[in-house]
């Protein structure tokens, strides 16, 4: 079994949106907090993280990391990468091996220099860049995971298989043609879906859930939501094909 805690499901923003009074920004329902997405995977004692948003210190100690084996990156846009620095206490005693597409592992490099650097600083994250080829599996620890291209707007970006499950967020086209290998055989589909409105490069719900039916997956949770929508309206709506994920939020999925 491999366990998924989702370690936030907001949009680019975070919820509640600084200045905003809306009924979600305002809500006393603790799953309308939604923190910068990303999701901590396990499996017998390894321990994975993709992406590492702005509250990722906050995150890594509510979910009581204690160490990681890897971080995988979706992309480079900063509500997904910009915790980095807090890996450091991960890599005290070796580098930190760092997944993700060439495109997005050289972004971070120019970002965070110093963390990839052979001449480093006392103090900094020590990174050790690892990128992967699409669709093709590569191995973290005990966890076998595969990147699957999607479109994100205009920029090609990764999502990851591991085992019956997927989490592919920040998503505007699935390139379903030449995906279909890797898609087949997905049962738990971890999905961005923004809000109602169509955005240019996020699903809505309805097509999350369209795209979900198309690859035959069992079971949707949303992730990347923002604030136009109450967690207990997308429940109320979807559910239970597809249900919104929820910060804190524990999954246990089955490994093929
Ligand atoms: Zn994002
Ligand atoms: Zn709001
Ligand atoms: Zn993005």
């Amino acid at each position: 079994m491999t366990r998924i805690t989702f370690l936030g499901t907001g949009t680019s923003h975070g919820i509640p949106v600084i200045g905003c009074t809306c009924p979600v920004c305002r809500s006393s329902d603790p799953h309308d907090t939604r923190w910068r997405s990303s999701v901590l995977i396990e499996r017998g004692g390894t321990a994975a993280v993709i992406d590492t948003g702005y509250e990722f210190r906050l995150q890594a100690l509510r979910a009581g990391i204690m160490h990681l084996d890897g971080v995988l990156y979706t992309h480079q846009h900063s509500d997904h990468l910009m915790g980095l620095d807090d890996l450091r206490v991960f890599t005290e005693k070796e580098k930190l091996p760092v997944y993700g597409l060439e495109s997005v592992l050289s972004a971070i490099e120019r970002i965070f220099p110093y963390a990839f650097s052979e001449m480093q600083y006392k103090g900094v994250p020590r990174l050790r860049p690892a990128a992967v080829e699409e669709r093709k599996p590569f191995r973290v620890g005990e966890i076998v995971f595969t990147a699957i291209p999607v479109l994100h707007g205009c920029m090609r970006i990764a999502g990851y298989r591991f085992g019956s499950a997927a989490y592919i967020t920040d998503v505007s086209d699935m390139l379903f043609e030449e995906n279909a290998g890797s898609l087949r055989g997905i049962r738990t589909l971890i999905i961005g879906a923004l809000r109602d409105k169509p955005h240019w490069s996020h699903f809505t719900f309805d097509q999350a859930v369209e795209a979900g039916r198309r690859i035959g997956a069992e079971q949707l949770y949303f992730t990347h939501i923002n604030h136009a929508t109450m967690h207990s309206d997308i429940e109320r709506r979807y559910a239970p094909y597809a249900r919104p994920a929820y910060d804190t939020l524990t999954l246990e999925v089955e490994d093929e």
